[in-house]
């Protein structure tokens, strides 16, 4: 099966599973796991800030940074189309009791400044007041769009000008940085917090970083260990996940193979790619998303459904050339 589904999808190298069964290992909610350390290090230097703190997974990321920002009852504002709003099972109601106010990020998921200035709640003895804004950078649903970091600076200056912080969502913020050609760290410059994920595209197999001001990271480890987050001796994990950050500069074969896939698509039958700015294609589907899929699987290639009439394919780090040359000739059977 070539599996389009998710850059999630990859299985650690050889390299990878060495790394993690020579690891040195402590305990890491002592603060004592040196792989683990290193790996916070090295993420806090690459993203541009003062601390970093590795996590299981990206939703638990996104969670603890709303928690951290907010107060119980404020009001978060997201791109309508987010993961932090949309995928994590309403995660921010549940763990940081605030309520979501929602922007419209248009076909890119691009936040103006205006929107957040409009969106902005002044709190008073009515009104919970705005916490704080999330972006995403690449926007996932919009169809892995790398947004240009003055676009992000921009919207995080409108927050700044009330007083409210800003999160992040970088799970694909390498793949941004790669395809906009600029360093990471830029991208993250006015966020407040930026989590992004070790295990989508850069192969590692579990854990996702959190940085930000070490203000920040005391207040966001107290919060992992309230989410069940702590762990021992995680170097084992966090070993491939040192090797993953190294893994960056070969996105942009990913994004080469899924140019390449969008433009195999276009002959295929009811089927219209739009056209990748990552790795992420995203593909309106004459019929039905599930039925096109269900073809697809029939023919050796699988893929997510986005909506209705709308499949996602991911290329990532198992996809090779001739894997996306097979996929385009399954569609062309449809
Ligand atoms: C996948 C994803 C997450 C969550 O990461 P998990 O490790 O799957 O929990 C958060 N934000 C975005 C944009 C994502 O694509």
């Amino acid at each position: 099966m070539i599996d389009l589904r998710s850059d999630t999808v990859t299985r650690p190298s050889d390299e990878m599973r060495e790394a993690a069964a020579g690891a040195e290992v402590g305990d890491d909610v002592y603060g004592e796991d040196p792989t683990v350390n290193e790996l916070e290090a090295r993420t806090a230097e690459i993203l541009g800030k003062e601390a970093a703190m590795y996590v299981p997974s990206g939703t638990m990321g996104n969670q603890i940074a709303v928690r951290a920002h907010t107060e119980r009852g404020q009001e978060v504002l997201l791109e309508e189309e987010c993961h932090t709003y949309k995928w994590e099972l309403g995660g921010i109601a549940q763990h940081s009791q605030v309520q979501a106010r929602t922007i419209d990020g248009g076909d890119r998921g691009v936040v103006r400044p205006e929107q957040v200035h409009d969106g902005y709640v002044e709190g008073d003895d009515h009104r919970p007041g705005t916490g704080l804004l999330v972006l995403e950078n690449t926007h996932n649903a919009r169809g892995g769009t790398a947004i240009a970091p003055e676009r992000i600076d921009e919207a995080a200056r409108a927050a700044h000008e009330h007083g409210v912080s800003v999160h992040l969502d970088g799970a694909r913020l390498f793949n941004a940085a790669a395809a906009l050609d600029v360093p990471a760290a830029r991208i993250a410059r006015e966020a407040d917090s930026v989590m992004t994920c070790l295990s989508k595209g850069l192969g590692a197999p579990v854990g996702s970083m959190l940085a930000g001001s070490s203000e920040f990271l005391e207040r966001a480890r107290r919060i992992r260990k309230l989410m069940g987050g702590g762990m021992r001796q995680a170097g084992i994990v966090a070993a491939p996940g040192l090797l993953a950050l190294e893994n960056r500069d070969r996105l942009h074969e990913d994004h080469r193979r899924a140019r390449k896939l969008a433009a195999g698509l276009e002959d295929a039958p009811g089927l219209s790619p739009l056209e990748p700015e990552t790795n992420i294609v995203l593909v309106e589907t004459d019929d039905p998303a599930e039925t096109t899929l269900e073809r697809l699987r029939e023919r050796g290639v699988a893929g997510s459904a986005f909506g209705a009439h709308t499949i996602r394919l991911c290329t990532h780090w198992d996809i090779d050339d001739a894997d996306v040359e097979t996929a385009i000739e399954a569609a062309a059977s449809l």
